[in-house]
């Protein structure tokens, strides 16, 4: 059956959120005309919501009655899919999405006594919480038929081995080889997948357990690529180095168009190299990073070719965040999931490296506690990336 996004708003076939295209069917006649959803149970599935409350939603916005029978979902008259498909869109849009980070992976929260409720959005992306239309009439129907009670939790329940709690609320391991020199290894494919393996956090690291390595010619050629490496980049502390040069024009042009930012680096003749990267998540943003980062996804797209790209992008936006004057507050208001979500969801980073540099405190970028608590306010979004792993291992 055809799938759609559910923000058809969104023109990505890489979006990783679809849910069916509503159907709908057309019966009986006259007085007696309605309109049948067949499909509505798994287009209301792929949304987190029970089928009625979309269903509802177009009784109210129609100003027709609905009714459910058997599993089918009905709106009384007789109604074209696109109308129907133009007002899932305007449900989704006050009851799914998370205002916020427009992520659909919500829930409803009812709190508050009764006859004086307050409805909320739960988003597990970001972690905003954020208030429901309490004018709209389908709120009174919500607190009378309120979502089942955790459905989530007994998957949870199910699912074996280490879990996104024990992965993000553990103790973070300190990578030891963490001086400067792993981010600068070869560009491997990771050693494991994604799952931290605590206590061989060097090796994996190093890339010990990349069958590569084992063979001593492709050793070579790794050794040599890297030492390569170390010659071209032992340049970067240098007030006078193409880098510091890139960090300090990017904090005078924050607002440079993107091909203005691309044109500086060709002519500081640093194309391609990672440590860009480390200078434009330094650099380029300010205190709104959350809201300025998905204005730069064309450019971090470009820019972002390699893990190790991936892994100075991050080392940039760690600096800019813990060495903010206001780093606090950044931290604390979900920043940093927003920045990860929208960077994942745009495919400039790897699930493997969020979740690597997730587990891993690292003091190449930033001190060691700092490194440590950009890594805790990025909670939110690592639980969210191990629950969306289970989920599709479920199916
Ligand atoms: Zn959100």
């Amino acid at each position: 059956m055809a799938t759609v996004n559910i923000r058809r708003d969104v023109d990505d076939k890489f979006y990783r959120y679809k849910m069916p295209l509503l159907q709908t069917k057309i019966e009986g006649r006259g007085n007696g005309i309605k309109t049948v959803v067949p499909n509505m149970e798994d287009v209301a599935r792929a949304l987190n919501r029970p089928p009625t409350y979309p269903t509802k939603f177009f009784g109210y916005e129609l100003g027709a009655q609905t009714s459910e029978a058997n599993e089918r979902y009905i709106v009384n008259g007789a109604h074209q899919a696109d109308r129907l498909r133009e007002l899932l869109d305007a449900f989704i849009d006050k009851f799914v999405l998370c205002p916020s980070c427009k992520n659909p992976e919500t829930e409803i929260i009812i709190s508050g006594k009764s006859g004086r409720e307050d409805l909320t959005r739960d988003c597990k992306a970001c972690g905003a919480q954020t208030p429901l239309d309490m004018r709209h009439k389908l709120i009174t129907y919500i607190i009378k038929n309120p979502p089942k009670a955790k459905e989530k939790g007994t998957k949870k329940g199910k699912r074996g081995g280490m879990t996104a709690e024990a992965n993000v609320g553990g103790p973070m391991v300190f990578d030891a080889a963490t001086n400067g020199d792993d981010e600068d290894g070869p560009d491997t494919p990771p050693a494991d997948n994604g799952v931290p393996t605590r206590g061989t956090d060097i090796d994996a690291a190093l890339g010990r357990s990349d069958p590569i390595l084992e063979d001593p010619d492709q050793a070579e050629v790794v050794s040599k690529k890297l030492s390569k490496l170390d010659v071209d980049d032992d340049d970067d502390d240098d007030a006078d180095s193409p880098y510091s040069v890139l960090g300090a024009w990017l904090e005078d042009n924050k607002s440079a168009e993107d091909t203005e930012i691309i044109g500086k680096v060709k002519d500081l003749g640093i194309v391609g190299k990672h440590k860009v990267l480390v200078e434009v998540g330094h650099h380029l943003f300010t205190n709104s990073v959350a809201t300025e980062v998905p204005k730069r996804t064309a450019l971090l797209q470009v820019l972002c070719t390699s893990e190790k790209h991936q892994k100075s992008l991050l080392g940039g936006f760690e600096r800019l965040l813990a060495y903010s004057p206001e780093c606090d507050s950044l931290l604390s208001s979900g920043t940093t999931s927003k920045i990860l979500m929208t960077l994942y969801q745009d495919d400039i980073l790897d699930e493997e490296v969020v979740r690597n540099w997730g587990t891993h405190v690292s003091k190449k970028y930033v001190e060691k506690d700092k490194s440590k608590k950009v890594r805790k306010s990025a909670e939110a979004f690592l639980k969210w990336l191990d629950e969306a792993d289970d989920e599709s291992d479920d199916e």
